[in-house]
């Protein structure tokens, strides 16, 4: 799939370590439509998930934005 540098986004592609600690492990939006389209899935139900997962491992930022993506559902 090919990737866009538009984005901080879990498929941009990476050079050295500091580049693969400092990227997001989320999708943009652009990598979610398409993965979407592909896997038919829910995308509430992806951001819930995403949320319990952060929380269960003290990723509290990263479950509360995934919170607010849960919220803006399309
Ligand atoms: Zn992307």
């Amino acid at each position: 799939m090919a990737h866009y540098l538009d984005y901080n986004c879990l498929m941009n592609g990476v050079n050295h370590l500091d580049e693969l600690d400092s990227r997001s492990f989320f999708l943009c939006p652009v990598c979610l439509r398409k993965l979407r389209f592909r896997l038919a899935f829910d995308v509430g139900k992806r951001f819930e998930d995403l949320r319990r997962f952060c929380l269960a491992r003290g990723l509290q930022p990263d479950a509360a934005w995934s919170a607010r993506k849960f919220a803006e559902k399309p």
